[in-house]
């Protein structure tokens, strides 16, 4: 057996069975092996049967009377007795008619279940069995659970990494022995050993935190040859002139925030470097990313550059251009400014390519079709990208083959992403955080309400609406669904125009109307022809209708809590009070997760603790990415992503071709290509 084989070497792997695997990634025995538990039940500690507790518990025990019945239809039991020296206990099986056929008398079974009360009787209900060995796969140690998918059980996978020890033992190392000897990291071969067969909780502590090493090891490096890469490209020097800063400041109703205002600095000075800029402004939903957008573009474009913005949705593209016009029109500059989206017409885009070759438009914003389109930029010094997640190594490649050198690139988001997780993944990029609100803004007051009090809900609302202000409805679905016990957008539109708020003008927007439709919807509710919108999370970033001053969220404990928070943030954008009402999706308790985003108003906060309750990957969407997969690694282990960082930085200053390391390098390339906002 070598890593490089097929899974279908292995026994009971058929061709069927091998393609639901390979749904789960799974192709080669190196991912199988690879293919890292999900959690563990320490079944490692074998109880006498005469002081087993309720709860999880093994014993080693001997069967008798097994007896199996069908109690009526669907409903199958299989009851034994099972005995030590100790004392016996009863064991009951349910629906595994097979059960008693498999169990032989007089042998010594490991027994790993459920001990607990039942009809008044107690039992160990649906134990693990298996014959007392010293080389158990399913009891009586620390069990291994596997993340399962598609018709593949966690008990399937164990079987199959069971089949592979021998690999195990041979496994090759995949990190230098430099980082080895400098750390006092177990080799990998032990590390795998212990990850899918603990012996005890130390040493499976002791292997995560190698592989936790490893992979943010892998990032930094990723991340730092990307850093140095990007710093040996040229990009056009922007000369920094206060006139036109002020201009811009001065003509705003309002003044900058401290952030702001050192943001924009930090932006000049980049801007003003042969070195491309390649910075990334967080800041949480209405902190005011875009006049720090305006105030780097206004410098460009004096210096004769031309400037992309690019938004993620057409809404966006299109109220960031009237945002950016009345901006930049005290220096003169709105009339250079052009939207160029999907809907315009062949015509109309020749057009506009015309003006741009004319050096008629030096600011150009769209939706990220625009990035195709930057072809006829032949003078472009700055590319915003507005919470679009897809700009990286490979699109910047691009730009800079189209335009002949690499422009300056200011990323924008209003993720709030935990300077622990900003580091490890997002190494290349420099960051500024817009942490304050601008003054006068009060927190969206949030309050839970369960379904059953939505009348009380809506007659709140009302008064909200016959005051003038406007009111978002959010859903997790477009249409009702079998399998989701949510709300969807369609249905809630129709009960709430039929019935709960049928005086009220209102308007349903979700991602399966067509690119027009949406974009009328939403500017019938700019212009406040429509007083509701009921909406999936199309809504999510950045669209600012002030007025609106309400949010519904349905079935709320089907979002994450940065996404609540997000969604949350198209509310309270202006000086009068604004309200979320979180509504569950039943009538139960509200959860932790469900009562911190009502208790809390800070972005960064609630992504900390969503990061501690559901992992990176839920709240990122890092998991579908494959490459981006932080399994092991605990972001809060702030020591670990020290170590990991500072021996990436060693390896890189110690002069060591990757190329010598052949695993390490083809996973720190794939690493890389990865675009560096997730
Ligand atoms: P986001 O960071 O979510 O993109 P915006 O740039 O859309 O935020 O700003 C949200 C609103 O706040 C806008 O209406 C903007 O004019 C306003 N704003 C921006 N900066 C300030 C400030 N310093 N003081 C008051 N209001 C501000
Ligand atoms: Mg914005």
């Amino acid at each position: 057996m070598k890593v490089s084989d097929k899974v279908q070497v292995l026994r009971g792997v058929g061709d069927v069975f091998a393609d639901k695997l390979r749904a789960m990634g799974i192709d080669t025995l190196s991912d199988l092996l690879d293919y890292f538990p999900r959690e563990y039940n320490d079944y490692s500690q074998i109880d006498p049967i005469d002081s087993v507790e309720p709860g999880m518990v093994t014993i080693e025990a001997t069967i008798s009377d097994v007896k199996g019945r069908y109690v009526r239809r669907g409903l199958h039991i299989t009851e034994a007795s099972a005995h030590d020296k100790t004392g016996s206990l009863r064991v009951v099986w349910f629906n595994q008619p097979y059960r008693a056929k498999s169990i032989q008398p007089g042998q010594a079974y490991y027994l790993s279940g459920d001990f607990q009360l039942r009809r008044q009787r107690f039992s160990l209900q649906n134990p693990i069995i298996e014959q007392v060995s010293d080389t158990t796969v399913h009891t009586a140690r620390i069990v291994p659970v596997y993340r399962e998918s598609r018709g593949i059980t966690s008990v399937q996978i164990r079987k199959l990494i069971d089949q592979c020890q021998s690999l195990i033992k041979t496994s090759l190392e995949t990190l230098p022995q430099s980082v080895l000897q400098a750390t006092a990291l177990s080799p990998r071969a032990e590390a795998l050993q212990q990850i899918h067969f603990p012996d005890s909780s130390k040493q499976l502590q002791e292997a995560r935190h190698r592989f936790g090493f490893e992979e943010v090891f892998q990032l930094t490096l990723a991340s730092l040859l990307n850093k140095y890469e990007l710093m040996q490209d040229t990009a056009v020097s922007v000369p920094f002139e206060s006139s036109v800063a002020q201009s811009i400041v001065q003509n705003l109703p309002f003044d900058l925030t401290e952030d702001q205002r050192k943001s924009a600095w930090r932006i000049y000075q980049d801007m003003q470097k042969t070195q491309p800029m390649n910075r990334l402004l967080e800041g949480d939903v209405g902190s005011g990313k875009t006049v720090v957008a305006a105030m780097a573009t206004a410098m460009a474009i004096k210096h004769g550059f031309q400037v992309a913005l690019m938004a993620p949705t057409e809404i966006l593209a299109r109220q960031h251009e009237v945002t950016m016009r009345s901006l930049l029109a005290p220096l003169g500059m709105d009339k250079q400014i052009g939207l160029l989206t999907g809907s315009l017409s062949t015509k109309q885009k020749k057009q506009l390519h015309q003006q741009i070759t004319d050096n008629q438009l030096h600011c150009i914003i769209g939706t990220h079709a625009l990035i195709s389109d930057a072809v006829t930029m032949h003078n472009l010094g700055l590319v915003i990208v507005d919470e679009q997640h897809r700009f990286g190594v490979e699109q910047r490649h691009k730009l800079q083959k189209t335009v002949g050198y690499m422009p300056h690139v200011l990323h924008m988001t209003a993720t709030p992403i935990p300077r622990s997780l900003a580091l490890t993944l997002y190494g290349e990029l420099d960051i500024s955080v817009l942490a304050q609100k601008p003054a006068g803004r009060k927190p969206v007051e949030t309050t839970i309400h369960s379904p059953n009090s939505r009348a009380q809900l809506y007659t709140e609302v009302e008064q909200g609406l016959r005051e003038g202000r406007q009111l978002f409805v959010v859903c997790p679905l477009i249409e009702d669904s079998e399998m989701l016990k949510a709300q969807s957008a369609t249905e809630v539109y129709k009960r709430l125009k039929q019935k709960d708020l049928k005086s009220w003008r209102i308007g349903l927007l979700h991602g399966k109307l067509s690119q027009e439709q949406k974009t009328a919807v939403m500017q019938e509710f700019l212009e406040h022809k429509l007083d509701v919108l009921v909406s999936t999370t199309v809504i999510e970033v950045g669209v600012d209708v002030p007025n609106a001053t309400m949010m519904i969220i349905e079935s709320a404990d089907r979002f994450g809590l940065a996404q609540i928070h997000q969604l949350r943030g198209r509310v309270g954008r202006s000086e009068q009070q604004s309200y979320c009402y979180l509504v569950l999706s039943d009538s139960k308790r509200p959860s932790r997760r469900i009562r911190a985003v009502a208790d809390m108003s800070d972005g960064f906060r609630l992504a900390e603790l969503d990061l501690e309750l559901r992992g990176p990957g839920a709240i990122y969407g890092t998991y579908q990415h494959g490459a981006l997969d932080l399994r092991v690694a605990s972001l809060t282990d702030t020591e670990l992503i020290a170590s990991a960082r500072n021996a990436a930085q060693d390896f890189i200053d110690s002069g060591q071709d990757l190329l010598q390391y052949e695993h390490l390098y083809s996973r720190v390339q794939s690493l890389r290509s990865v675009t560096n906002l997730q």
